[in-house]
């Protein structure tokens, strides 16, 4: 609870505070491991809050309507809540600063999700930034407000309003796949997350600058979850990342850059809403990639490529519900470039399978890989998953721990991945590994080169 603007603000009020998380229209939109992903966050919430003397309200339905019925059950002077940057809760947003306002309730919304709001970062001329690199310049000198506390009590009204039951709202619904076997990866609640923080500020920042590519190391903050659900802040992360920068631990000041990149996607979404949905570049609307749900696709979902470091990641991803950053550029690469598929079949299945899944990360994040985005890599610089491989997992750590049918033991989470699967991919550890690639590779990369040299734009 610590870095919630919108709860300092409501405390500090002094009235009693009614702590609500609304099931809304854009919350109905989830995908099945973020759903899931944030029914777990709301039970850890909900028990942090108890122990302030609070209590976690629950509600379902559009945002308006309840928090206008709500208000008027509870007679309630004013709403606050912590801002996003998509195009469908700033619509959101909007209507509901409009209703309550009218209804002469105070609305007020805070920053708390990036470290910089988007509309605060401007180009000399005004307008935002479409790369990454002088972004970064425009804010590494920036001053960065310190979190605020978590709060040690919260007024309660004397009568607490109906909560549904977080049971009832079946968020595991769309999960059928391994719940069960995806849970022990999470990185759950406030106190997990800060935990990790520290961690990794007393060890892996040293080496982070190689490290965090190394597919076979515990290179990286895994920060990513926490931060979606707001469990941890950027801000707290941001003071961490300086502080070991000016103790002059080495790949500081490289996290802070990626972080940073977390607001670059912020930024891109607000400026740019159709991100998310459509060619960033529309030139890119008339290139031949393919959009239909091949059997090829199915194989790429299921990590039966042939190709054993694409194959790896997928499984890493339906097991622990992440992927290493640079497994997310190979497995977009060779599906957007070697099988000429489009980089929205992969987004939605990212969407599907990821809890740190971030519409906006992961948006710049395909579009980068697919050469379509703003400041993206050049179509024709294709990723070699093969050397690739050989670079980043150079002993083949990481390809024996996701594959069961390499030689040798199959170790405990490459056989999780067979408990986690549906019924009806009729896989088993025992099938043989694809024995050829389904693109290969030498092919796949010369029809992508020719596609790009064709192309009308
Ligand atoms: P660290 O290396 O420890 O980095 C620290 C923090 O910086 C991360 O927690 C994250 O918040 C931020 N960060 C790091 N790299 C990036 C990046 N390239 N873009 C944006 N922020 C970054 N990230 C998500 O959070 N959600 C997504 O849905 C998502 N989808 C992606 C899809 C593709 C195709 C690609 C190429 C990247 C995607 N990323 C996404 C970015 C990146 O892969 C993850 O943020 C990173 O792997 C998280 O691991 P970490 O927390 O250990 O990162």
């Amino acid at each position: 609870m610590a870095e919630n603007p919108a709860l300092t603000a409501a405390v500090a009020s002094g009235l009693p505070v009614i702590p609500v998380f609304l099931f809304d229209e854009v919350a109905e939109a989830l995908p099945a491991s973020p759903a899931w992903r944030t029914g777990l966050g709301l039970g850890m919430l909900s028990d942090a809050l108890e122990g302030c003397g609070s209590r976690l309200i629950l509600r379902r339905g559009p945002a308006l309507q309840v928090l206008s019925m709500l208000a008027s059950e509870t007679g309630a002077k004013a709403v606050y809540w912590n801002r996003l940057y998509d195009s469908d809760a700033q619509a959101r947003d909007t209507r509901v600063k409009a209703g309550l306002k009218e209804a002469g309730i105070g609305a007020q919304s805070f920053a708390a999700h990036v470290l910089h709001e988007p509309w605060t970062v401007k180009t000399g001329q005004g307008g935002y930034y479409r790369v990454y690199s002088p972004f970064w310049r425009a804010v590494k000198d920036r001053p960065v407000a310190p979190a605020e506390p978590a709060p040690s009590r919260i007024s309660a009204p004397e009568i607490w309003p109906h909560s549904d039951k977080i049971a009832d709202w079946d968020l595991a619904r769309a999960m059928g796949r391994g719940a069960r076997v995806v849970h022990p990866h999470l990185l759950l609640g406030e106190s997990a997350a800060r935990t990790r923080l520290d961690e990794f500020l007393a060890g892996p920042v040293r080496g982070y600058r190689s490290d965090r590519n190394r597919l076979d190391r515990d290179g990286t903050s895994r920060l990513s979850e926490p931060l979606t659900y707001g469990e941890i802040g950027p801000r707290t992360v941001w003071h961490g990342g300086m502080a070991a920068l000016n103790a002059g631990l080495p790949g500081a000041e490289t996290f802070l850059k990626e972080l940073v990149w977390r607001d670059f996607a912020h930024h891109l979404v607000f400026h740019t809403p159709h991100i998310t949905t459509k060619n960033w570049r529309e030139g890119w609307d008339s290139f031949p990639w393919s959009s239909a749900e091949t059997a090829d696709v199915l194989a790429w979902k299921q990590g039966r490529t042939g190709v054993q470091v694409v194959d790896a990641a997928m499984r890493e991803m339906y097991v622990t519900g992440r992927m290493h950053n640079r497994a997310r550029m190979l497995v977009a690469s060779y599906l957007t470039k070697h099988m000429m598929t489009h980089w929205r079949l992969g987004q939605a299945w990212f969407a599907d399978c990821l809890v740190d899944w971030d519409p906006a990360s992961n948006a710049m994040g395909w579009q980068w890989t697919a050469g379509s985005g703003p400041d993206a890599a050049p179509y024709f610089r294709i990723f070699n998953p093969e050397t690739q491989a050989e670079k980043f997992d150079p002993d083949g750590r990481y390809r024996q721990r996701w594959l069961a049918e390499l030689p040798g033991p199959a170790s405990d989470d490459a056989l999780s991945f067979f408990a986690a699967i549906p019924q009806s991919w009729n896989l088993s550890s025992d099938l043989p590994y694809p024995s050829q690639p389904i693109v290969a590779l030498g092919e796949g990369r010369k029809r992508a080169l020719a596609a790009y040299e064709a192309r009308q734009f």
